[in-house]
């Protein structure tokens, strides 16, 4: 089969796009993918100053170069969460990467500065370690990326997470969270803007561009991810892919189209309670922020 582009032999076979590339084409095509979400959804210009979150997994990496490429003013931030046999090995890809590309990182050590890494928080605290994670993860980068300066925060979750994060929502009938699942979060007093420049990318298709582009990442998981309910969701909808090509696409930006703006328009979020958090300062609905009730004793 020859490359849709040019005489090359095709190696890549995109089925939802029903269209096969070479890998010298590959790279161009996915780029005009993000290009497109950033210009579609109004994400950021030229102008503004680029705050990535990277976990030096292959899409948070992946989304750095492609943006860096394509001549965006970015910098990197990092949180180095404490995970035995996972924090080190990301920690260690994210310098090199950003040190050997000229790109500014800022490192949070966890224990450093709270006292305690996540493992230890979930243990003291009896909660699912990826719960307890992702409250910590969700105010930490946005203290960082509003600490320094930027204009938009920007994410690698790729279509497969965001697919995921709808599918559990709807599972659990959680209209909040529903109507709050899109790509771009316009700022709100102390929340900095949020894009996810990925949505519009598989991850199958994100690992080609990382492979082809020769992007360094850490391939192993995160240990805790194996009991992640998303885990189990991810290759359930994966299966139904390989039998319906697009499926996900579809379901996907179905909701996009036309279920996440009904909600949007007729669920209230309450927003008038945001208020700076009685300990730490960062925005919360309540008087002591959820990050400071995790770690208080
Ligand atoms: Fe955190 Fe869970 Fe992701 Fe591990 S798998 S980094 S614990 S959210
Ligand atoms: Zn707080």
């Amino acid at each position: 089969m020859k490359c849709r582009f040019c005489e090359n032999t095709a190696e890549i076979v995109l089925r939802r796009h029903k269209i096969a590339l070479c890998k010298k084409c590959y790279p161009s095509f996915f780029e005009k993918q993000v290009t497109y979400a950033i210009e579609k959804k109004k994400m950021f210009s030229k102008d503004d100053r680029i705050c990535v979150a990277i976990s030096g997994g292959k899409d948070s990496m992946s989304l750095l170069h492609v943006l860096k490429k394509l001549g965006f003013n970015v910098f990197a931030i990092h949180i180095d969460l404490g995970i035995d046999g996972y924090s080190d090995r990301c920690k260690e890809v994210v310098e090199n990467y950003c040190h050997s590309n000229d790109i500014p990182l800022v490192l949070y050590d966890l224990k450093e500065n709270k006292g305690k890494s996540i493992p230890e928080l979930a243990k003291k605290k009896r909660r699912p370690t990826c719960s307890v994670c992702g409250t910590v993860k969700r105010q930490i980068t946005n203290k960082l990326a509003r600490e320094n300066n930027c204009d938009v925060l920007a994410t690698g979750h790729n279509l497969d997470d965001e697919l995921v994060f709808v599918f559990s929502n709807l599972l659990n009938a959680d209209v909040h969270m529903l109507a709050r699942q899109k790509p771009v979060l316009d700022s709100r007093g102390l929340m900095v803007k949020k894009v996810k420049p990925l949505y519009r990318v598989m991850d199958a298709e994100v690992k080609y561009y990382a492979d082809i582009e020769e992007i360094p990442y850490y391939a192993g998981k995160c240990p805790f991810a194996r009991d992640a309910a998303t885990t189990i969701y991810k290759k359930w909808w994966n299966e139904l892919e390989e039998k319906r090509p697009g499926i996900k696409a579809n379901f996907y930006f179905g909701f996009l189209r036309k279920i996440q703006p009904i909600l949007e328009s007729r669920i209230k979020q309450d927003e008038s309670g945001l208020r700076a958090c009685k300990l730490c300062g960062e925005p919360t609905n309540r008087e002591i922020c959820s990050v400071c009730m995790l770690f208080l004793e």
